[in-house]
Parts: C-alpha cells; sequence; structure tokens
C-alpha cells in the first residue's frame, strides 16, 4: 500500500510502497478515506516530534475497518472510524483522572515509537503521534478511533478529530463558556472558526474574531462572531477592551499559532476571566506575561489538548451537530488534494492558503 513517508527535514514526504504488518492485539486494519492536514502534522515533518523518521504523519481521518485484531471490543470490519491525535485508553491515571484527551498513550504512540511496516529495503516504518493516517491503510489502536453513524460526507468525518474537536472541546470542555459571556477568538482558521462556531452554540453575546486575513474574518461574521478586529488597526488588546467596555472577555482562546497570540489572549480576558492557548509552539520558545496581572488577575489560564475531549463522548456528538447542520465546515474544508499532491497540501496548510486541506484517497 502506498503511505506518505517522512524521511528527514530536508526531503519532501515521499509517496512509497510499504508493507503494512497484521493488527496485534487492540489494533484494528483501516483502509483511508480521507485524512485533514493540520499545522501539527507539518510541524513534525520539521522536526517538532519525539519520533525517529522514517515516519507516516497526519492524526486526523476517517475510514473502514477492514480487519480488526485480538481483543478488539468496540469495533467491527464494515465500521466507519474517524481517528484522532490522542488516543484515550481509559486505564492509565490521566484517562481515571477524567482527563483521558491527556492520556499516556499520546507517548506511547511516540516513546518507543509504533512500527506499522517496512518499506521496501526491509527497515522499519513508524508513525507519527501513534496514528500515521497519510496511508491507504493503516493499523490503529482501537483506543484511538471512534465509530461514526452520523450521516455527514467524508470530508467532514475527517476534521472530527482535528479542529472540530479541539476547537469545539476549548470552548465547551475547557473554557467552559456560558450563555451571556463575552468571548475573544485570536486567529480565525482551522481552529477558530470551530470556536466562534462553538460560543454561538454556547449562546455567547459577544463574539470577537480577531484575524488579519479579510476572508477569514468575514466567514468568522457568517459563522457566529458578533464583532470583527483586525490587528492592523491597532493593538487587538486594546480594541478588544473597547468593545467590552475596558473590561476585557470572560473567556479569551488562542488559536494563532503564534506565542505573541497567546500574550495578547492574556491580556483581553477580564479580571476572573478564563484563558484558553492551543497552539503548539516550538521547544525553546517562552512567552512572557505582565507580572501583576499574572499574580492578581485572578485569571484561569487552561491550554487545551485536544479540546480537552473525551473521543467516545464528544465526536458521535459533534458529528451529529454536523449531521444537523448546527455546526458547518462547508467554507472550513477549502480544498482538497490527492495523496500524490500531499506535498502541495502541506505547503499550503504551512502559508495558511488554506484553511483546511484535506487529503482524499
Ligand atoms: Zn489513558
Ligand atoms: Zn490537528
Amino acid at each position: 500500500m502506498k503511505a506518505a513517508l517522512h524521511v528527514g527535514v530536508d526531503s519532501p514526504l515521499l509517496i512509497e510502497e510499504v508493507t503494512l504488518r497484521e493488527p496485534g492485539p487492540g489494533e484494528v486494519v483501516v483502509e483511508m478515506n480521507a485524512v485533514a492536514v493540520c499545522v501539527t502534522d507539518v510541524l513534525a515533518t520539521e522536526g517538532l516530534t519525539l519520533v525517529p523518521p522514517p515516519f507516516i504523519t497526519g492524526h486526523a481521518g476517517t475510514g473502514i475497518v477492514r480487519a480488526v485484531g485480538p481483543g478488539v471490543t468496540r469495533t467491527r470490519t464494515g465500521d466507519r472510524i474517524a481517528t484522532a491525535g490522542s488516543a484515550e485508553c481509559n486505564l492509565c491515571y490521566p484517562c481515571l483522572q477524567g482527563t483521558p484527551s491527556s492520556c499516556d498513550e499520546i507517548f506511547g504512540g511516540m516513546v518507543p515509537p509504533r512500527e506499522v511496516g517496512v518499506r521496501s529495503d526491509g527497515n522499519a516504518v513508524y508513525v507519527d503521534g501513534g496514528v500515521g493516517a497519510l496511508a491507504e491503510f493503516m493499523v490503529l489502536r482501537e483506543s484511538g478511533i471512534v465509530t461514526i453513524d452520523a450521516d455527514i460526507s467524508i470530508e467532514q468525518a475527517s476534521v472530527l478529530g482535528c479542529g472540530v474537536i479541539s476547537g469545539l472541546g476549548a470552548v465547551f470542555n475547557v473554557a467552559g463558556v456560558q450563555p451571556g459571556w463575552s468571548v475573544a477568538i485570536v486567529g480565525c482558521g482551522h481552529l477558530g472558526l470551530w470556536m466562534v462556531q462553538a460560543a454561538r452554540v454556547a449562546g455567547a453575546r459577544t463574539i470577537i474574531a480577531i484575524e488579519w486575513d479579510p476572508a477569514r474574518r468575514s466567514l468568522a461574521a457568517d459563522l457566529g462572531a458578533t464583532h470583527l478586529v483586525d490587528p492592523a488597526d491597532g493593538d487587538p488588546v486594546q480594541q478588544v477592551k473597547e468593545l467590552t467596555g475596558g473590561r476585557g472577555v470572560d473567556a479569551a482562546l488562542e488559536a494563532g499559532g503564534t506565542t505573541l497570540a497567546a500574550e495578547q489572549a492574556f491580556a483581553m480576558a477580564r479580571g476572573g476571566g478564563v484563558v484558553v492557548p492551543t497552539s503548539m509552539a516550538q521547544p525553546t520558545d517562552s512567552i512572557t506575561l505582565n507580572a501583576l496581572d499574572f499574580g492578581v488577575g485572578a485569571k484561569r489560564i487552561s491550554s487545551s489538548q485536544t479540546g480537552g475531549g473525551h473521543l467516545k463522548r464528544d465526536i458521535p456528538l459533534y458529528a451529529a451537530m454536523l449531521e444537523n447542520g448546527i455546526i458547518d465546515s462547508t467554507h472550513i474544508i477549502s480544498k482538497t488534494f490527492t495523496l500524490d499532491d500531499v506535498n502541495a497540501a502541506f505547503s499550503a496548510a504551512r502559508n495558511k492558503e488554506v484553511i483546511t486541506g484535506v487529503v482524499r484517497f
């Protein structure tokens, strides 16, 4: 079967034949139908991962189960599934503490890396983040997949385990946005546009979208933003304060992918408000916060891994919300690619030429 193989930071992804191994205990073989390209996948190919090359990247996708290994209980051959970047084993310490989005299986997919097959030269092939969805077939852990019954498109199913669960979950689970709240979202793309919709669904009265790109700002307005802030018009923190009577917002969520966006989100939350950073920075990056505001601002800072979600609880709900039109992916999934065009899909995600690009098999 063909897969998009990362062989080193100086090489583009190679479309190569990989011989997949048989599923082991608790594993299934999935014929992949589509994969949503996430900046996390791009960063992995730039070296921001614990997995050594050669590896197959891609963490959010959808496909059909074609074989099940021993001990698989929830999943049957023929099931349509979605996969996400964080598995949940329901057995490890974080899972038992009610925080399965921090399941030990995240690192169990990276250290030691999961080997899923061999290249034509006989050398082992690993998968990034324990998933490796950018392949025609993949051996996946049952703990990291969810069966999808909702009548939604393949493209919609592919984004469930990425922007949808992370964006909606950041608002519902992590920030805990309540009806009537004011909410600011710093960065309205692949993730932020789902946050805008979640804030609307949660009943926020004021939803401020902060975004440089005019097309994305206008899409944010279509999806529920009540106020649009262009950073080119001046300090976004000041603009948000002006829109909220000088107080700041009840919840500020960062989806801009920069340390500056995280600093701005902290500064624009009101005293006693909630701040949710979500972006993956480089290991050497730091952020600077005002010490007085940090010390006595009584702000709750709660970062977000996979939207603080429970895969098996949340993904079916979000799939049903897509099916019923409560949330909309129409303009968020802005381009589809073939597996042979995977490098174009990655550079489009890297350069923000698409909101979400989906690779279709
Ligand atoms: Zn676990
Ligand atoms: Zn993602």
